[in-house]
């Protein structure tokens, strides 16, 4: 029988495939690697995501895993050229009683009442900022924002050689356990052979042949949108946050527009985009943020972007074994999947016992929102 073709196989081109595989190849760069996706590289949900990376943690675990993203980012940055992910300011509209929350969950950075100059600085950017009583804007650091797809296109591309492939349009339809590792059967009729595997499809987590019994019960999937302003941020302009309303201002200065990302609360939806649209709720939900606290950026809502992701209780992402050792199943990274990717690609990694410095406890640890 022969070996594997591939020592890692990374099932997904989004960010957090790409993350995988260019961990994988900074660790092990003699490693023989395939990255397949049934679409192209760049991904699915990561192609039309604001990438907003905040460093903000809902618990404990969130908490660990934003350590180990912002761990991870560092030496991603340092080792793929092109990975473009400037520093953004950010500054929080928050209300008096949410004040001590917002400072629970920064993790590792100062919050702090903005000053006047700030202040000024921040309406000349945003116009008039109407703020209710008892409603103040505070200022945090260490927040960076990238176009998740080109982030995953670049990390990907810094991978490639001859023994280094990404094949696009290939759709895995089955999962095989063998002595010598695992088969994948592809639609096109491929088989492709490795002795490690990592699976990261996002929406598509719950679908054939991921779908595992107890581990992914509680997984759902959520429609995720945003708006776009229509009005060129110029540079340095800050993110604005709405602390209360889980929505955001921010400025893709690569887009020549703002990306304003809301709630959406629609559930259970299937991960084709024919099948997406952003509805009139949420244009109406997204609306009355900017109404209230910006209203001069709100004749400039025109377009908008939208698609889905799969959500865990509490949000925790899932970073688990697919069948026994050396293979893993990551994702359901629950609408923060960007700023998560190279934690939750370190992770993986670790689990299927490909980590240069595996920790004590185990990839299982702690991890995720
Ligand atoms: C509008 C919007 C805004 C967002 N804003 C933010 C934000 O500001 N910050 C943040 O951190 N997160 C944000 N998110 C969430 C974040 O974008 C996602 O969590 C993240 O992109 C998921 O990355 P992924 O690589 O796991 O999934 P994807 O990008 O969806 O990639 C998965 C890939 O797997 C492939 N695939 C699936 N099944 C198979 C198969 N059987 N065979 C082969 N290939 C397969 C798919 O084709 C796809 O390319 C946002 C999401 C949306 C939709």
């Amino acid at each position: 029988m022969a070996g594997p073709d591939f020592d890692l196989v990374v099932v997904g081109a989004g960010v957090l495939g790409a993350a995988t595989a260019r961990l994988a190849t900074l660790y092990h760069p003699d490693w023989r690697l395939l990255v397949v996706d049934r679409g192209f590289a760049g991904g699915a949900a990561s192609r039309v995501s604001a990438g907003l990376d905040v460093p903000l943690a809902r618990n404990a675990t969130q908490r660990d895993l934003v350590r180990r993203s912002n761990e991870a980012w560092g030496t991603l940055r340092l080792g793929t050229p092109g990975l473009d992910t400037p520093v953004v300011d950010t500054y929080w509209i928050v209300g008096d009683h949410h004040v001590d929350d917002l400072r629970d969950r920064i993790v590792d950075g100062s919050v702090g009442p903005a000053t006047a100059h700030e202040r000024e600085r921040l309406e000349a950017v945003f116009g008039r900022i109407v703020l209710a009583s008892g409603e103040t804007v505070f200022r945090s650091y260490g927040s960076r924002y990238g176009s998740p797809a080109a982030v995953a296109r670049a990390m990907l591309k810094a991978c490639f050689s001859p023994t280094r492939l990404c094949w696009e349009g290939t759709h895995v339809e089955k999962y095989e356990r063998n002595a010598r590792g695992f088969t994948l059967r592809c639609r096109d009729g491929r088989t492709i052979h490795g002795a490690r595997l990592v699976v990261a499809p996002g929406p598509w987590i719950t679908s054939a042949p991921w779908a595992r019994a107890g581990l992914l019960e509680h997984v759902r999937i959520k429609k995720v949108a945003a708006l776009h302003v229509e009005r060129v941020p110029e540079a340095g302009s800050p993110v604005l946050m709405f602390f209360e309303h889980d929505a955001f201002l921010l400025p893709r200065t690569d887009e020549r527009r703002w990306i304003l990302s809301f709630a959406s609360d629609d559930w259970d939806c299937p991960p084709e985009p024919s099948r997406l649209a952003i509805s009139s709720a949420d244009r109406a939900k997204a609306l009355s943020v900017v109404n209230r606290y910006v209203p001069s950026f709100a004749e400039h809502l025109h377009s908008g972007r939208v698609f889905c992701d799969a959500y865990a209780p509490d949000r925790t992402p899932v970073v688990a074994p697919l069948d026994g050792p050396a293979t893993a199943l990551v994702g359901a990274s629950s609408g923060s999947g960007y700023r998560f990717a190279p934690g939750l690609a370190d992770q993986a990694l670790e689990l299927i016992g490909a980590h240069p410095t595996p920790t004590p406890t185990g990839p299982q640890g702690e991890a995720g929102p």
